[in-house]
């Protein structure tokens, strides 16, 4: 017997494959798509087994598989094909792709430590009534007939909970015995008294819709556009109890699971131990775990990040991404995926329904459901007591003039009616740190990274100047480091800023910041989340990260500070990102029975994107964009193709942009349209120079071709590096 294996370079990304023997003892137990040892050069390396068969000449003496990595780690039929779907539209090597779905966090590291993780229970070695028995002729009480009490009443208990002298001597009875048990780490119970809300008229028309297609055994994705707050989530949890009970599974992606934990409890409170979750805050041990549930079927609901939409789930009835419009589904990194697409090809294998959920839907899915690829579903109205909130844009200038630089007066009069009311705040500002930048009053000298092309961001609570995109940090000078005057200034501001700013109005306020810097602790976002929710602070201060998925109903005021911040980022997708990311925000107030209100400070104040916002009109916005767009000549009109050309030496980094976009140029079609070499968005990153060619594109027959050869030429090359990014979703 032989097996065809796809090895796992320890350093490099690219494909080979190698034969080997499967040797006696392994014999009947490798499979395709299990991750094996292999002996390569003088090492052992890991590799996936692409193909088993038995006949194989050979001049050379193969050699022996060593062992399985694990037996139950196996990539079936379904996720071994749709890696090569993903090589196939990404350009990844087939490698990355299994890489992902079976990451190498859930491989035993040591071979010594056992991942898995055993207790040790009690149960009774005799029937209920013959215990019940010998517990009415004993007349005594004591530590034994108590622990023989509880196995009457509990099946089987821990065995660390009783002394050993007590189990010792109903052992020597022949009356117990001991059962190890495999735990694992995460362990939910669903809740009796959950509440089940009764769906109203629109949930439940969009719940029968769903329903019917899943029972019909139908692959159908449904465009959910639902406004904040209109019982989303509400639906998803009766069409997976449905989709549950007709035998089948399903899988919810979420954008980052940390920030959603709320609605994961919802999901445990209703299924219990039937979910399992995969995200890449889970420790290993927790993730191994996770996947076992899985693999042994004991779960039929994954809740996860992007790369859970690989879990090895058989017999899927529904796929959910909620909150679709979110970046995050689109891996940065080889294998360059979107999940989305992943999404909707395993629903055609399983012909399972597919629900892309959102208040704000990309205008690429949206035109599609508009088109009729997806069917078209809307909640229009807030489910609960809420209403939508009032929203009012603050002129920042004219503030400005007034000496309000942070808080605008009408923000900082509604902040105090909160505190007065005993409601909650939620003050959002999208940039970390204190200050953006420091620059000097006399020379303009300003801190840049020496190893990107970005300037340093001011943290006041360590006193240094940090780069957000290398990690690069020095101390921060008392005098310009260029003129030696004393005049350095800091200019913008950060969350850290803002909170002492909020402090100094507000004394008494209690104020919750939470950004990447607060948030580094596993579990300090579940805790300051619950805690907020627990009503321990008044104002929750923070980044993007405050803005989804967040339920508080005592909120009654969200501030946004400085809305310019996204709409100035040169990119095509930046008014769409500033709409959602405000819209988003603007949703988490209002939501319990009182009035919400939002303040929107800027200094555009007549900017289109906000007066959407503030006329919560998503449809203005969406005709407006789509203009936009077509003139533009951007998705959803035409498809995008970035190429990032990366190297160490400014000039051959540079020619060998210029050899790429001629080769293109003769090569792909010409109706595509093609831009650069340009510098790419930020220029230098890590001492690296970076120039950018992108590809606009409606139809060419050439151009995959194309860049496979390209990627071809440069996968070997160790000065410069080709990155292909196929619909990107910034350039
Ligand atoms: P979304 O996910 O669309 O933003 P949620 O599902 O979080 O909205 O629902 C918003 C609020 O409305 C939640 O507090 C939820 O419990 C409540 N809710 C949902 N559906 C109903 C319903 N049918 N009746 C009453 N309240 C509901
Ligand atoms: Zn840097």
């Amino acid at each position: 017997m032989y097996a065809e294996v796809l090895i796992e370079y320890p350093t490099k990304k690219i494909d080979k494959y190698f034969t080997y023997l499967i040797p006696p003892n392994l014999r009947g137990i490798v499979k395709r798509g299990m991750k094996v040892k292999i002996p390569f050069n003088t090492s052992v390396i890991n590799g996936f087994v692409m193909q088993v068969f038995t006949e194989y000449q050979s001049e050379y003496e193969l050699k022996s598989i060593i062992e399985v990595v694990d037996p139950e780690l196996v990539l079936d039929d379904e996720l071994m094909d749709l890696g090569m779907y993903i090589k196939e539209k990404t350009l990844c090597p087939l490698i990355t792709a299994y890489q992902t779905m079976l990451p190498s966090s859930l491989k035993i590291k040591n071979q010594k430590t056992n991942y898995n993780y055993y207790k040790n229970f009690l149960i009774l070695n005799k029937t209920k009534e013959e215990i019940t028995n010998y517990l009415q002729n004993y007349h005594k009480k004591n530590y034994q007939t108590s622990l023989l009490q509880d196995l009457l009443v509990q099946d089987k208990v821990l065995k660390n909970n009783y002394a050993n002298h007590v189990i010792k001597a109903l052992k020597e009875k022949d009356l117990i015995k001991e059962v190890k048990e495999q735990e694992y780490r995460i362990n939910k119970n669903s809740k009796d008294d959950v509440v089940k809300h009764q769906l109203n008229s629109e949930q439940l028309n969009v719940f029968q819709k769903i329903k019917a297609n899943i029972l019909n055994d139908k692959a159908q994705t449904f465009l959910l556009e639902g406004i904040t707050g209109s019982g989303k989530t509400e639906v998803y949890l009766n069409l997976i109890n449905e989709t549950i009970k007709m035998g089948k599974t399903a899988i919810m992606l979420v954008p980052e699971i940390t920030l959603t934990m709320q609605i994961v409890d919802r999901f445990y409170e209703w299924f219990g131990s039937k979910v399992a979750i995969f995200h890449s805050a889970l420790s290993n041990g927790e993730k191994y775990d996770e996947y076992l549930k899985i693999i042994r079927g004991e779960v039929s609901i994954v809740i996860g990040t992007r790369s859970a939409i690989f879990t090895p789930l058989k017999n899927i009835g529904l796929i959910i991404i909620d909150e679709c419009h979110s970046e995050t589904f689109k891996q940065d990194n080889m294998p360059r995926y979107n999940a989305l697409d992943i999404a909707i090809k395993r629903s055609i294998y399983h012909n399972a329904s597919l629900i892309f959920g959102s208040a704000t839907p990309m205008l690429e899915e949206r035109s599609r459901a508009l088109k009729g690829v997806y069917e078209y579903l809307r909640l229009t109205k807030r489910a609960g007591m809420g209403s939508l909130p009032h929203v009012e844009i603050v002129d920042m200038l004219t503030e400005i003039k007034k000496k309000n630089f942070v808080f605008s007066e009408e923000l900082t009069n509604k902040i105090s009616q909160v505190l007065i009311n005993h409601e909650q705040a939620i003050i959002l500002l999208n940039r970390r740190g204190f200050s953006t930048t420091i620059s000097c009053a006399k020379c303009g000298f300003t801190y840049k990274c020496p190893n990107c092309d970005i300037t340093l961001t001011y943290h006041k609570s360590t006193n240094n100047l940090r780069c957000h995109y290398c990690g690069y940090y020095k101390k921060c000078e008392d005098k310009c480091p260029n003129c030696g005057e004393d005049a350095l200034n800091y200019l913008g501001m950060g969350t850290e800023k803002v909170e002492m700013e909020l402090q100094k109005l507000f004394p008494d306020a209690r104020i919750l910041r939470m950004d990447q810097d607060t948030t580094t602790k596993k579990g300090s976002h579940e805790k300051m989340i619950e805690a907020f929710k627990n009503q321990k602070y008044d104002i929750l201060l923070g980044t993007q990260m405050i803005s989804k998925g967040l339920d508080f109903p005592n909120v009654t005021l969200v501030g946004i500070l400085n809305a310019d911040n996204s709409l100035n980022i040169p990119d095509f997708r930046s008014n769409e990102k500033t709409f959602a990311l405000l819209y988003q925000a603007s949703g988490r107030a209002g939501r319990g029975n009182l009035q919400g209100n939002v303040i929107i400070q800027t200094f555009n104040p007549d900017n289109f994107v906000l007066k959407c916002v503030q006329n919560n009109d998503f449809e203005k916005f969406y005709e407006n964009e789509m203009n936009m767009r077509r003139i533009l000549k951007y998705p959803p009109y035409y498809y995008l193709v970035s190429l990032k050309i990366i190297g160490d030496d400014y000039q051959q980094t540079l020619e060998n942009a210029t050899k790429i976009c001629d080769y293109l140029k003769a090569n792909i079609d010409k109706t595509s349209i093609i831009l650069g070499p340009t510098t790419a968005n930020i220029f230098k990153l890590n001492n690296k120079y970076r120039f950018q060619i992108v590809i606009k594109y409606r139809f060419d027959a050439q151009l995959m071709a194309t860049l496979n050869y390209l990627d071809s030429i440069y996968v070997n090359d160790s000065k410069i590096n080709l990155e292909i990014d196929i619909n990107p979703l910034h350039i």
